[in-house]
């Protein structure tokens, strides 16, 4: 047994409206598939543009209420899930390994990650006091971020809990109603955020959960009573929901997909490259947003390209690594990496057939993939992959590096390896990527600092995270006020 990851089945996960389990109207179910068993763990409905449409009319009578408190009681409602999530890190942990396929460890680190922006929001009150000052003679102006009424997040497979928390704080502490569409494929943990936020004192109807997939997201973007759409999960998802969210007239912030460098130059240091280059690529098995999956090694980088053999024949599958989210998922990885072996790629390190753990053989196992010499314009290279696969593209210059990174169409993150601070600041400041690493391959900024990036990797403006999230949730009021001069009757009093 690994951890606590035992098979069981949850039956069919309702919908959460009004602050507790309701059924879809729907007779239409998906079944969401353990990746470690390969077999049924759950049933979600597909919810309807009906199911949607009373979600929002629950959301939207709770909105008057919630809106109306002070930002420090909304923000004490973060205070208490903060604790609960903390209590129930196991809990949560063991149903995000269950359904996306995490190890427990993997797992519990994208949790905290989650809590690390409850706990952001719960400072909330000094951010939000507004401005004020005054602009003319006897003239004070006044401005304050108001929240938007219902807003809607769509979610994807792989990071359950971790990417409703980049939403769900922000916008409820900013007084919005929110209805979250989780990933079909990893439903399990996003109920229990629903449940702690109840037990947190979140009042019922002001957080809702809509289960299902196309019909529940356009529904979404169509519906004229959200007021804005955050979206996480692939481009062309991502493209679609912007397109017809901002065409009705919604605010709405898209994050996509990713395919991340790791630029490697000769003076980097050997030990923490070769390990920082493996957990980049390895961490979650690859399918991670943030995954760095292509290393550019600058002239000769051989010494660091060895060590990263050498540490990757000891990543065990199921200790170091879960398994890959599907089926579906596996079979489109290990085509990149025939596809790649085919057209030339020397295979350092193959994952095809690793050893599954014992007990867990019916899982979707891909082990360390490693391929070199490949090249730039070769799919692997190229598409986002989301597996645990590096491929290592060869070149001159730094120059050259800076071409290959810059020539994809996304722009998530871009990290280099060195010990030169003018390389370092060379590539920082011209790649084109939101998150940009220096001797760090998975640089996700911490909060306050915010998540997202540039290129095909986002539509929309801001970030999903920080000070732009709170933006993003809220419209500016601003209040302008003459102050009359006092009356004759009461100058004498003063
Ligand atoms: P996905 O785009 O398939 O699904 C995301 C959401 O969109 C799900 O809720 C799904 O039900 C819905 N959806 C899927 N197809 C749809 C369609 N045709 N019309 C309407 N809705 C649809 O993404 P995924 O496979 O769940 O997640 C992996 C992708 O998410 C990767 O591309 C990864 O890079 C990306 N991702 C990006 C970030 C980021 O911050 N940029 C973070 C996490 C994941």
């Amino acid at each position: 047994m690994i951890g606590q990851i035992t098979f069981q089945h949850y039956g069919n996960q309702q919908n959460w409206v009004n602050g507790k389990y309701h059924p879809s109207t729907s007779d239409k179910t998906i079944s969401v598939i353990s990746p470690y068993f390969d077999k049924e763990i759950a049933t979600v409905s597909e919810s309807n543009y009906q199911d949607l449409n009373h979600a929002v009319d629950i959301a939207k009578a709770a909105f008057p209420a919630w809106a109306s408190l002070n930002v420090r009681d909304r923000a004490e409602v973060m205070f208490n899930l903060k604790s609960i999530m903390e209590k129930n890190l196991d809990e949560l942990a063991e149903l995000i390994a269950l359904d996306n396929g995490k190890t427990i460890p993997d797992a519990k680190g994208s949790i905290l990650r989650g809590k690390e922006v409850v706990e952001f929001a719960t400072s909330l009150p000094s951010m939000l006091k507004g401005d004020s000052s005054s602009v003319g003679e006897g003239i004070t102006c006044t401005m304050t971020q108001e929240p938007l009424g219902v807003v809607a997040g769509i979610t994807p497979f792989n990071f359950p809990a971790m990417v409703p928390l980049w939403m769900i704080p922000l916008a409820l502490t900013t007084g919005n109603c929110f209805i979250l569409k989780p990933s079909e494929q990893t439903p399990l943990s996003t109920f229990k955020i629903a449940e702690y936020l109840k037990e947190a004192g979140l009042p019922d109807g002001v957080f809702n959960i809509i289960n299902g997939a196309r019909e529940a997201v356009e529904g979404i973007c169509d519906h004229p009573d959200i007021k804005a759409v955050a979206f996480v999960g692939s481009s062309h998802v991502a493209k679609i929901v912007y397109s017809r969210s901002t065409a009705n007239g919604k605010r709405a912030l898209c994050l996509g997909g990713a395919k991340n460098h790791m630029i490697v130059v000769p003076d980097a240091d050997q030990d923490s490259t070769a390990k920082g280059l493996l957990a980049s690529s390895m961490g979650s098995g690859g399918q991670r947003c943030m995954a760095a999956s292509v290393a550019v090694g600058v002239a000769d980088v051989d010494p660091i390209i060895d060590q990263l053999v050498e540490e990757a024949k000891n990543y065990k599958l199921g200790v170091d690594m879960g398994t890959i989210v599907s089926k579906a998922a596996l079979n489109r990885i290990t085509n990149y990496i025939d596809e790649a072996e085919k057209m030339g790629a020397k295979v350092l390190i193959d994952g095809r057939n690793s050893t599954p753990p014992e007990g867990y053989e019916n899982g979707y196992w891909l082990g360390v993939t490693i391929l070199d010499d490949v090249d730039p314009n070769w799919p692997s290279a190229t598409d986002e992959i989301f597996g645990p696969v590096l491929s290592i593209i060869r070149t001159d210059t730094l120059e050259n590096a800076m071409k290959i990174e810059n020539s994809n169409q996304y722009g998530n993150a871009a990290a280099v390896f060195t010990t030169s601070g003018q390389v370092a600041k060379t590539i920082s400041e011209s790649a084109s990527a939101g998150m940009i690493g220096i001797n760090i391959g998975v640089p996700v900024p911490r909060e306050p600092y915010s998540f997202g990036g540039w290129n095909e990797s986002k539509y929309g403006h801001g970030d999903m995270t920080g000070k732009s999230g709170v933006d993003f949730w809220t419209n500016l009021k601003k209040v302008t006020t003459r102050w009359p001069e006092s009356t004759e009757a009461w100058k004498k009093y003063f």
